[in-house]
């Protein structure tokens, strides 16, 4: 079945009068087998996985929405708008892309790599090939740190020679990858994650696809978990609603969220834990929408971009999304957290004077609606993706190690594909087979696909 958009609409329509699911009307139960927090991706995967092994489950969500870092805005603009993620990666491997066929919604290919930008003209070719021949030696240098002794940031593994693509290497490998500067970020983890050789988006958004998938879920909205017994007795959850006992706990918030504090646990968290969890913290990631009649860009639909930047204030333009008159800034790491510290005004303006400066002035005044997006204030997440400083790397598994009767997931706590939303759904999947384990299926659960092997071929990579 394909859904069209008006379909699309009307189910949200109608999700939205019930309330997906909304426990919190009715009373929430008051035992439960298993309770899993946050209903993003990993927490969706969890669910279903528990769910489908006759496990009593129940959804708590801080949030009045489905999807945690999967957000699909469909009021702004005449075409929906993923104000998270967006792009399915390395399709051929990537367990979402089935998953949202099945739900009967439109996958279209991206076109691969990007154009690059010199002040107001395009690169010429020969300058593209230098700029590729680049980023092979930063990344084939950042490889070879990563298999040293000690771990080192990706910055200190440059070669000193970047010369002209210093700033631009920085931000495709690091910003607009990870939410962090090369500076921040663990060589290690950088190296183990695959490349992303190709991509497709979801017409009707990624937010739309976890709404789809958590459709016929319990999942409590608005209500938080505030405190989690995981051992001794009475294991459970409180949320202002209520408490439920629980005979496991899996919990799926970010891993700002986890360091902030905002859910106490007994026992208190052990400092490994904690201290992974700071290691693991959110990169800056935002994306700045506008809304351009015309084409004044003159780029094809879907086509990215990139300057020749001699610094971080630099940003990633999408033309046309899907063909439409959508196109989005994406601002990340250090200078995107300051920009977005200063609001959706300053952002607009921004990515106005960006492209005016790269494409000529009629280009801000074309611009007729925007929106943009702020991660780092967004309560119940409080940054975009999880990206290992230097040193980091082993606090995936870490994070990944049962506590009692709780089991951490969340794409923070996936060795390669953390920052993703497949590396989220898997590490949910992962998370509810441990619990099975402890508490046992009523009934024998499908077991997970295997992975195929993605190619590690070393190229460019996709932009998000
Ligand atoms: C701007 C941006 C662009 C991205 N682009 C891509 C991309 O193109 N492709 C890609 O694969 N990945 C992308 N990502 C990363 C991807 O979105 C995430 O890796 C993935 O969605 C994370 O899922 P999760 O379930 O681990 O966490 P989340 O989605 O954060 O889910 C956790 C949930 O827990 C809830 N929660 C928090 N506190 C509580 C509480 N106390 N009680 C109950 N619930 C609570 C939150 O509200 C949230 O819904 C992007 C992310 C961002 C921000």
């Amino acid at each position: 079945m394909r859904m069209t958009r008006r379909d699309f609409l009307s189910a949200s329509a109608a999700f939205a009068a019930v309330g997906i699911g909304t426990a919190r009307a009715a009373p929430l139960p008051r035992e439960a087998d298993v309770v899993v927090i946050g209903a993003g991706a990993a927490g969706i995967a969890a669910a279903r996985r528990i769910s489908a092994a006759n496990r009593k489950v129940i959804v708590l969500e801080a949030s009045d929405r489905i999807g945690g870092r999967c957000l699909t805005d469909s009021k702004t603009f005449e075409v929906p708008f993923d104000r998270g993620a967006r792009r399915l990666y390395n399709p051929d491997t990537n367990p979402m892309v089935k998953l949202a066929r099945n739900a009967g919604l439109t996958l279209y290919n991206v076109p691969p790599g990007q154009k690059i930008r010199i002040g107001r003209r395009n690169a010429r070719a020969g300058e593209t090939e230098q700029f590729l021949a680049t980023l092979v030696r930063a990344k084939r240098a950042i490889d070879e740190a990563a298999r040293g002794r000690n771990d080192v940031s990706c910055a200190a593994a440059l070669p000193g020679d970047l010369d002209v693509w210093a700033g631009t290497i920085d931000f495709v490998l690091g910003a607009s990858e990870t939410g962090k500067d090369l500076k921040d970020l663990s060589a290690i983890d950088q190296a183990r994650s695959p490349d992303r050789i190709a991509a497709v988006g979801c017409k009707q958004g990624l937010g739309a696809l976890l709404m789809a998938l958590g459709q016929t879920l319990p999942v409590s909205l608005a209500t938080p978990a505030s405190h989690v017994t995981w051992a001794g007795r009475g294991i459970g959850v409180e949320t202002p609603a209520g408490r439920i006992n629980a005979r496991a706990i899996i919990v799926t918030v970010s891993s700002n969220v986890l360091a902030s504090g905002n859910i106490r646990f007994s026992p208190d968290l052990p400092k490994r834990q904690l201290d992974a969890a700071a290691r693991l913290s959110l990169g800056s990631y935002d994306r700045i929408a506008l809304w351009l009649p015309n084409n004044p860009l003159g780029l094809g639909p879907n086509e990215a971009m990139i300057e020749q930047s001699r610094d971080g204030k630099t940003a990633l333009l999408l033309a046309n999304a899907n063909g439409s008159s959508l196109c989005t800034v994406d601002v990340a790491g250090d200078f995107g957290r300051a920009l977005s510290a200063q609001g959706e005004g300053a952002m607009v303006a921004f990515a106005s004077e960006w492209l005016a400066g790269l494409f000529g002035s009629d280009v801000a005044a074309a611009v007729k609606r925007s929106a943009a997006t702020r991660w780092n204030a967004a309560p119940h997440v409080l940054g975009a993706m999880s990206a290992a400083e230097p040193g980091g790397q082993p606090s995936r598994r870490v994070l990944m190690e049962p506590l009692g009767a709780m089991v951490f997931a969340g794409e923070a706590t996936h060795e390669t594909l953390w920052g993703t939303v497949d590396g989220a759904w898997e590490s949910g999947e992962r998370a509810a087979d441990a619990v099975l384990r402890r508490i046992g299926p009523l009934r024998e659960a499908a077991p997970a696909a295997p992975r195929k092997k993605s190619h590690r071929r070393k190229r460019y990579s996709n932009p998000r």
